[in-house]
Parts: C-alpha cells; structure tokens; sequence
C-alpha cells in the first residue's frame, strides 16, 4: 500500500488556509473518497508526489500539458524568458508570435485576445457577442461547462429549453433567466428554443466535444446543424475550444469537424502550463473591442512575457505528426479498456475525441448529461483507487476525461492497461 503521509499533512495545513484546503474544487478529490494528493513535480508522463509516490499522469494538469510535464524545450525558452523580467505592462513581440500562430491554426479566427483563463475567455466572449448583436440572451447544453462567471454557471430549469437558474449562490437570478439552456445533442430543443427567444439570442455556446461531464463528442450533424441555426437566426456561434483547442487536433476541433464558429475561446494548451485563455474570431466582430471598438475588456497581465512564451513554444512543438502519434496511444489504451471490461465483466462506455477519453461505468451509449448521470459512482470509486495504488493519477471525477500526451510511450500505456485489468478484477460488484 502506498503511503500518503506527507499529502495527509499538507491537506490538514491547507483546511485552515483555503476554503476545502483547495484553490479548485475538483483538486478536494471528494467523489472518489480520497485526501487530496499533494505534487512535488513531473517530467513527460511521470508525477511524483510529495510522498515520493510515481504516477503515469493522465490529468496533465487538467489538459494543458499536451507536451507532457516540463519539455525540455520550453523549460530552458522560459529560462530565458524569465532572466529578462516577468512583466512589462506594455507590448511586447513575443504576443505577435503567439497571435500569429494562433491565427494560422485556428480556422475561425481573424484576429485574437489574449486573456489569464478558460473562464475570462467565455466571459468576454459573452460580452462581444451581446454587443455585437444587441440581444441579450445566451443559450448553453446542459453538462458543458464554460468556467464560472455568471452567465455560464446555470443549469437547466424544468422543461425542455426554459430560462435557466442560477447553479451556485451569488448568480442572480436576473442574469440566470438570461441563459437558456438546452440537452446536448439535442437539435429539437435548440430549434424549440429559437422559435421561443430566436430574436434576442446573441449567442449559442458550446463545447464542440463536451468535455466536462466525462467526454461526450457531438453526434450526426449537431455541430453542422447549430451553425445553420445560428446563421439563421443572425445569432453568434460561439465554440468554447478552452479544453478541445490544439487538443482534438492541429487545427482544433473546428477544424477536425469542419465547422467553423463566429467566435472561439482558448485555454489550457495554448498556455502550455502557464495561466492563458484566448478569444478570438472574425474581424468584423473583434473591431468592436476596446481600444478599436466600445466593448470593454483589459487585463493587467494579458499576454504576459512567460506565459506566451510557454504556449507558442508549446503550440510550435507540435505537427500534424504529433497527434497522430498520440493518437494511436489513445487506440491501444482504449482496446486495453475494453478488453479489461469485457474479460472482468464490467459496463463500460468509452467516448473519445483525438486525445480526450471518457471512460463511464454504464452499459448505456452516453451522449448527453442525463446519460452520463447514469455512471455506477461506487464502480467509478472503487477503481479510482485501486489505479492510484497501481500508480495511474486520473481525474478524480467520473465526469471528467483523461489526457494523452505527446509524452506517453508504449511502455506507459502497457503499464497502464496491465493496471486497468487489476483494478478491474477487484472491483466489488
Ligand atoms: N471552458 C471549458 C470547456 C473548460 O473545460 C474550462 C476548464 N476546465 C473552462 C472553460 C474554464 O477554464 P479555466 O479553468 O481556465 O477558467
């Protein structure tokens, strides 16, 4: 049995330090009935924690270190980066790099805006949106989270695409009823839902792989068919990219899918580990932010030195190539999965988006929130641990995927596989 000591008095310091001893909820490892584990650091696929504990790592960080942990070229360009000041306040050229970059991958967008986070980037998308097209509504999916800022944080009322209500205490519900939400997956609702409100929807946001409710990808023509909808409707197509951007492809999800959005939101990747989001999209609409336009939106360290430093020389590391060869990582865990739940007896479903992989405990096809919900919690636990204990750190939630990394060598995903059939074969039924 492992031991967890060190991790197990860091957390006793940190309860009385930060609200659950966390500065992120899910880090509180409380749905699979764990103390947290402290991090003492991480080289490709491999953290150790401060237990002196090893793991093959498959949060990476909750996607962002798609290189895996500190690749050596962006370590020693972040050397360098540091050693001339960490902030200036004022432009700087290594922004133009990334911005260029950026553009050139990501079919939708024109021009961009570098923000701190996967949330400032939804936010402000939001607020270009409702400025751009004067309406004041927004319609989200039901199980697609978009951060937390107020707008985001709702969740379905009763009824098939009612006004939403506020999913956490301090949402008023004045800005909640702005929010329509409707099931993912769901073309009927989001139809239902423009002949009620059409004509004040600025914008349809969504994740083009539903990454937060385990990894749900969109069926048929669902991506296709809101495009349609929105370009109807002369409302904005936002596509929230923060997990799926560089994730699910060279060019994002946009261009694995071949839909193009309005506007789209970045994170995680295109920081490479640094704390990034990004907004971007068409010129006719990014004109409209200050200083060109009159939507405002600032940040003291947008675009700072280090930070865009790690994401173009993440962004820069990686090639068509590169997401093949993780790819087909990706297709030997998930017949090592199958092969486990087959052989253990076990329901599972396995969704997949490029390097996003969503493992559920059920027999039933998961395509939305409600299906996901169907996952056996206790399954989920109980392997949860048994896979710390064979040294595999996942995400400690069923509703949440796991992560490739350029990183991951066959020897991982063998050991990984091998790890799976155990924790399987001990799962109490
Ligand atoms: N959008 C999506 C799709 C996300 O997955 C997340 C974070 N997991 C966010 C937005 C929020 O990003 P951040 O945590 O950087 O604020």
């Amino acid at each position: 049995m492992k031991s967890f000591d060190n991790s197990v008095d860091a957390y006793k310091e940190a309860v009385d330090l930060m609200p659950g001893g966390v500065n992120s909820p899910v880090r509180a490892f409380k749905s699979v009935g764990m103390s947290p584990i402290f991090m003492e650091y991480g080289k490709g696929s491999q953290i150790v924690d401060i237990d002196g504990n090893e793991y093959i790592d498959y949060v990476l960080s909750w996607g962002p270190l798609i290189l895996g942990h500190a690749h050596n070229r962006v370590v020693t360009k972040l050397q360098e980066a540091v050693a001339n000041g960490t902030s200036f306040g004022t432009s700087t050229t290594l922004e133009n790099k990334l911005a260029e970059l950026v553009i050139e991958r990501v079919p939708s967008i024109e021009m961009v805006r570098m923000v701190n986070s996967g949330t400032e980037a939804t936010m402000s998308a939001l607020r270009v949106a409702r400025g751009y097209t004067g309406r004041n509504k927004i319609l989200k999916f039901e199980g697609n989270y978009h951060g937390h800022g107020d707008s985001l944080l709702i969740k379905a009322g009763s009824g098939v695409a009612t006004l939403g209500l506020p999913d956490s205490p301090g949402v008023p519900e004045s800005i909640a009823k702005n929010t329509i939400t409707v099931p993912y997956n769901d073309v009927e609702s989001v139809r239902y839902a423009f002949e009620q409100y059409g004509d004040d929807i600025a914008a349809v946001i969504v994740e083009p792989v539903s990454g937060n409710m385990g990894v749900v990808p969109p069926e048929n023509n669902f991506l296709q068919d809101l495009r349609n909808i929105t370009e109807d409707n002369g409302t904005l197509l936002i596509f929230d990219e923060v997990m799926t951007g560089f994730r699910v492809g060279f060019n994002c999800a946009q261009g694995y899918f071949g839909v193009t959005p309005d506007l789209t939101c970045l994170g995680k990747v295109i920081g490479g580990g640094l704390p990034v989001g990004a907004y971007g999209g068409k010129r006719d609409i990014m004109e409209n932010i200050a200083p060109t336009g009159s939507i405002y939106q600032a940040g003291t360290l947008s675009g700072n030195p280090l930070a865009m430093t790690a994401g173009y020389e993440t962004l820069n590391a990686l090639t068509e190539d590169s997401y093949k060869e993780v790819n087909q990582q990706v297709d030997k865990l998930i017949e090592g999965f199958k092969q486990a739940a087959n052989d253990f007896q076990l329901p599972l479903q396995i969704n997949r988006a490029g390097s996003m992989v969503g493992v559920f405990f059920t027999d039933e096809a998961v395509v939305d929130f409600e299906t996901a919900q169907k996952s056996n919690l206790d399954y989920f636990a109980q392997y949860y641990r048994a896979m710390i204990e064979e040294g595999i750190f996942l995400p400690p939630s069923q509703f949440e995927g796991l992560f490739l990394s350029t990183a991951h060598t066959d020897e991982d995903i063998d050991k990984t596989i091998q790890a799976v059939r155990n924790a399987f074969s001990k799962i109490e039924k």
